[in-house]
């Protein structure tokens, strides 16, 4: 059974920097989750001494490694040709491989050309893995002490063959998945999640971790594959601890919660936008049947278009600003006035760099909810520096607090 991994990103654009290598880091996280310890990564540039010895280094000590990149049609993808070097054997032309090339381009009415048949050439004995998203095939050798695999570079071509081609193999050597929950949190920061959580009682074989993806944060706990009811002892805890803040568990998204409660209560939802224009409409409408309960948004950016479409008060714009909850109000019952939603949300604030001011510098962000008995508006100061990550803490922050008030059965 496979226990150990090590991870191989081929090409010049990773060793120069042009590309960065996520296709070792969604490995890792898969593997991870299936209870595979990755001893180590490495990258080698389009060189064939270079990437021959890394392969050779990678499977002395390991059960299995992993390679992307390098199988394209280009004389610089030299991958095929360093597995044979690493194995003393020939690269022979693979007759089923060839078919699943010319198959390809027949699919996508494009004449192949005689550098996509070099594609073909493997190292004689490897395994075909075949490749239904692009042309070039990959394919598996025994090498050193490791299995190995070769998949293509771009990350999509990779995520079809590896479902395809390395869990099923993984799962037919009897690999147990570790057990794993996800709990989903905005709107707190990491430290005071660790706070909360700091003197859980973990069950035996059960471990906690987190991981901040802005704009949120996940708790993960992960059991031993035998840990079922000692992991589901520890979600009830974890559960208590998050309280009203866990926005959703596992595959569940904030958008989709908060699509969830609206339709519950037959709601439907339109934004006002400031200086997210737009984000927090786009995070809504992530989810599939949105239009259920998204009505749609508007982008005022400018005051005359808070007042023109929105009907924000000029007076009031005087007198408190386009940055103030004053208007995030006005916003808010604008949004739910010009589209006849249910609720109404906004947004306004200051994302930087620059336009800050002592009194409203920033990352300060005012936001409005209008609900049919009643408007509410608060202020967040956000702690981040990046027009964009205050941007996106702004946009989930709208929907999170909506999320909030209909979990907590507001009207
Ligand atoms: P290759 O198979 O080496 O021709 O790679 C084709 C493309 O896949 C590259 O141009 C990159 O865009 C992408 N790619 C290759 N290796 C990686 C990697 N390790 N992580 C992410 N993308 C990659
Ligand atoms: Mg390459």
């Amino acid at each position: 059974m496979a226990k150990t991994a090590r991870l191989v990103a081929q090409g010049d654009e990773i060793t120069t920097g042009a590309t960065i290598d996520t296709n070792s880091a969604w490995l890792a996280e898969r593997l991870f989750e299936r209870g595979i310890r990755v001893l180590g990564t490495g990258s080698a540039p389009d060189d064939l001494d270079l990437l021959t010895r890394l392969l050779l280094d990678s499977s002395r000590d390991c059960d299995l490694v992993i390679s992307t990149g390098g199988l394209g049609p280009t004389t610089d993808d030299v991958t095929a040709e360093a597995v044979a070097k690493a194995l003393g054997v020939p690269l022979v032309e693979n007759a089923e491989a060839l078919e699943q090339i010319r198959a390809r381009f027949r699919v996508i009415g494009h004449p192949m050309t005689p550098s996509n048949a070099k594609q073909a050439l493997l190292p004689r004995g490897a395994g075909l893995l075949e490749n239904p998203a692009g042309t070039a095939p990959g394919f598996a050798v025994d090498l050193g002490r490791s299995r190995a695999f070769f998949f293509p570079g771009p990350p999509h071509e990779l995520h079809v063959m590896a479902d395809r081609h390395l869990f099923p193999w993984l799962e037919a050597q009897g690999t147990a998945p570790l057990l794993r929950r996800r709990f989903h949190v905005c709107g707190v920061g990491e430290s005071v999640l660790q706070d909360r959580l700091a003197d859980l009682a973990l069950p035996e074989g059960v471990r906690l971790g987190y991981k901040t993806w802005l704009p949120f944060n996940t708790v993960l706990l992960y059991g031993e594959p035998d840990a079922v009811e000692r992991l589901e002892r520890a979600a009830v805890d974890v559960r208590a601890r998050v309280g009203e803040n866990l926005l959703g568990e596992d595959d569940e998204t904030l958008p989709q919660v908060v699509g969830r409660l609206l339709l519950a209560r037959g709601w439907t939802m339109a934004l006002a936008e400031s200086c997210t224009a737009g984000g927090a409409s786009a995070l809504a409408t992530e989810v599939p049947g949105s239009s259920a309960w998204f009505k749609g948004g508007v982008v005022a950016y400018s005051n005359e278009v808070k007042t023109k479409l929105l009907g924000v008060p000029e007076a009031l714009l005087a007198e408190h600003g386009a940055v103030s909850e004053q208007c995030a109000g006005a916003m808010a019952e604008g949004a739910r006035r010009a589209t006849g939603a249910d609720v109404g949300a906004s947004i306004t604030g200051i994302a930087g760099p620059d336009g800050g001011s002592p009194d409203k510098p920033v990352g300060l962000v005012c936001f409005g909810l209008a609900l049919p008995a009643e408007t509410s508006t608060r202020t967040v100061r956000f702690g981040i520096r990046g027009r964009d990550r205050v941007r996106t803490m702004a946009a989930a922050t709208a929907l999170e607090w909506l999320r909030r008030r209909l979990a907590a059965g507001s009207s």
